[in-house]
């Protein structure tokens, strides 16, 4: 017999009707031969509304205390769903997470799974129940209660339909799917039939709040495909899965984040092992530091740029400034008023010009860019909160992201190619049970053959992005990684980016002649560097990859010069003639990662 999870999120249970038609749906599905699990989030607006009160209590609540408050809001709900399923003649169990054996580690607020049990579950549906299991909550070893991070419902629903192997795992929420961006902010997005897990993984962490990041680790790590449906209407939503909507489109999905900040660490001194005691100081309190720019170092000193959510932005300065002393960083500034436009799309990496797109986009909307990453599916600008829809707005026009690409694909097509192929959940049985949310990593490789450019004093104004890059990818120059941030001088910015050894020549020309045209302070260019590159699954909600690496690196005495991060790699550019040593010692590190 067939078993689906359903997932309800607040808006589908905020009121007493609306719990009533979530109950209808899990008996129609169960009254059609399934066996069925709900998962429920707390009403409507239940959680803001404790975190509210909490807030009127204390000014700085002990963690545990606040997991505590916010697990009740799912238990009302999975109480009334149970009972509106009485009502309606069907039978139903509610159960918490602790219930449902779901044991996760002991960060509050943002816990882990570790395992589920899943016979009290199994047991409840053989005996005709639907169970109601709460959503977003666990408990850890000690039985204290857990909540799994804000959003965190999904991933309890996926993880359920992970471990009881469910054939659907359907999410209803107050949108019928996925779309090109959050159509509440561009009433002009489209609704994709198809997305990727990369691509959806990388939207979730880049501020599409539809799906919890998380929860399409677990998707892509045990190969569930996720339906995405409206609550309130039957039409056909959209299917994550292994495989994108379109083989060629560059990108395939706009996402900002509202809430950035920006850190800046002036004048680190240029040696191994500064970053490390940055990030490690950062990632002990697991906040997720994203878009890290270190500027070429001057005198012997560099910059180091990054991003956090604003939220995190106190935390954040209180963990860099324990440190100040001992990095011996001249200065410490910051922005708040900042946010993180992005687009993403697994075709990218195989075309040109995709970044200088983006740029002419924002250039022409007179956005100014603040601050610049790029990895492999995804280019990421820092911009004036002020300015952000208008960026938005201006990439998903300029990707054209409102119409269908031309040769997208339906679900039942994608099905039909995969036929009978085995490898898209390949990676389940080599997963471990017992550490669901683990680190998973798949690869550790080495790029050699690279060189890099950087140009200092480049005007901080819009456009200047979109004519460099326009002018190196006309010269028939392929880019690879770009990173542009602060300059700490002159209100400038410095940019470098990476090409192919065998471009240097032709890159150093152009860059010259970019120079020249924009008055900048210098430019310059390395050949002999190399790329090591970390990939795995959700590498940067795991906040300690990067701190690991800039670890490891640091005690073999080598300096990353640039780092890139996505939720599918990190990047770091490293001497050539300490490729081979890096990738050996990250090989060990990640040992117990590796998969
Ligand atoms: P739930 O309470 O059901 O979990 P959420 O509020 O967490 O619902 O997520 C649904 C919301 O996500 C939508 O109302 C929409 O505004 C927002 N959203 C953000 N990005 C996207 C996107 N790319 N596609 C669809 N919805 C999006
Ligand atoms: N109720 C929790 C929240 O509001 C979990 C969820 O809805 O997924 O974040
Ligand atoms: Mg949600």
């Amino acid at each position: 017999m067939s078993l689906i999870v359903q997932k309800f999120g607040g808006t589908s249970v905020a009121d007493v009707e609306k719990i009533r038609a979530a109950a209808r749906k899990a008996i129609r599905a169960q009254r059609e031969g399934h066996r069925v699990v709900l998962v429920v989030s707390a009403m409507g607006k239940n959680t803001d509304g404790l975190l509210q009160l909490a807030s009127e209590v204390s000014e700085n609540p002990p963690a545990r205390e606040m997991d505590m408050l916010l697990s009740t809001g799912e238990q009302v709900s999975v109480a009334l769903v149970a009972m509106a399923i009485h009502e309606l003649g069907a039978r139903a169990v509610s159960l918490t997470g602790g219930q449902i054996g779901m044991k996760t580690d002991n960060s509050f607020s943002r816990a882990r799974i570790q395992s589920i049990s899943t016979e009290r579950i199994e047991r409840l549906l053989d005996q005709g129940n639907i169970v109601v299991a709460a959503g977003f909550q666990g408990t850890d070893d000690d039985l204290n209660i857990t909540t799994l991070g804000r959003g965190g419902s999904d991933t309890t629903a996926v993880a359920l339909a992970a471990v009881l192997g469910a054939d659907s795992c359907e999410i209803y929420t107050d949108v019928d799917g996925i779309y090109t961006t959050d159509p509440r902010r561009l009433p002009e997005a489209r609704r994709v039939e198809v997305i990727s897990y990369d691509e959806m993984l990388e939207l979730a962490s880049l501020g599409a709040g539809v799906m919890h990041n998380r929860s399409i680790e677990f998707a892509k790590k045990f190969g569930v495909p996720i339906h995405v449906r409206s609550s309130f209407s039957d039409t056909s939503g959209t299917m994550i899965v292994a495989e994108p909507e379109s083989t060629s489109q560059p990108v395939s999905g706009a996402a900002m984040t509202a809430d950035e900040a920006r850190v800046t660490v002036l004048g680190v001194p240029d040696v191994p092992g500064k970053s490390y005691q940055v990030f490690s100081a950062i990632a002990e309190r697991k906040i997720a530091v994203d878009m890290v720019v270190q500027n070429v170092g001057k005198a012997g000193r560099a910059d180091i740029s990054f991003t956090v959510p604003r939220g995190e932005l106190t935390a954040t300065l209180q963990a860099v400034e324990s440190v100040m002393d001992e990095v011996g960083a001249d200065g410490l500034t910051h922005d708040d008023q900042v946010s993180k436009v992005s687009v993403v799309g697994m075709n990218m990496a195989s075309q040109t010009n995709v970044a200088a797109r983006m740029f002419r986009a924002l250039a022409d909307a007179s956005v100014n860019i603040q601050m610049i990453t790029t990895s492999e599916i995804k280019i990421s600008t820092l911009v004036a909160r002020s300015d952000a829809t208008l960026a938005l707005r201006a990439v998903h026009d300029a990707f054209s992201l409102h119409q269908k690409p031309s040769d997208a694909k339906t679900w039942s097509q994608i099905k039909a190619e995969r036929g009978e192929r085995a490898d898209v959940d390949a990676l389940v049985s080599r997963l471990r049970n017992d550490a669901l949310e683990a680190l998973t990593l798949t690869g550790i490789s080495v790029t050699d053959h690279q060189a890099r450019i950087t140009l200092h004093g480049v005007p901080d104004y819009p456009g200047i992005a979109a004519d460099m890059f326009e002018t190196i990818g006309a010269a028939g120059i392929f880019v690879d990684m770009i990173v542009q941030g602060y300059d700490g001088e002159d209100a400038a910015t410095s940019v470098s980016f990476t090409v192919d050894a065998d471009d240097l020549a032709k890159s150093l020309e152009v860059a010259r002649e970019i120079y020249k045209q924009h008055q900048m302070r210098d430019v310059q260019g390395t050949g002999d560097i190399a790329k090591v590159t970390v990939s795995g699954i959700g590498l940067r909600s795991h906040t300690n990859v990067a701190t690991k690496l800039f670890h490891e690196l640091a005690e073999s005495d080598i300096n990353v010069e640039m780092i890139n991060t996505s939720e599918l790699q990190v990047n770091a550019v490293i001497d050539a003639k300490f490729a081979s040593t890096a990738a050996e010692r990250l090989k060990v590190a990640f040992a117990p990662a590796l998969h």
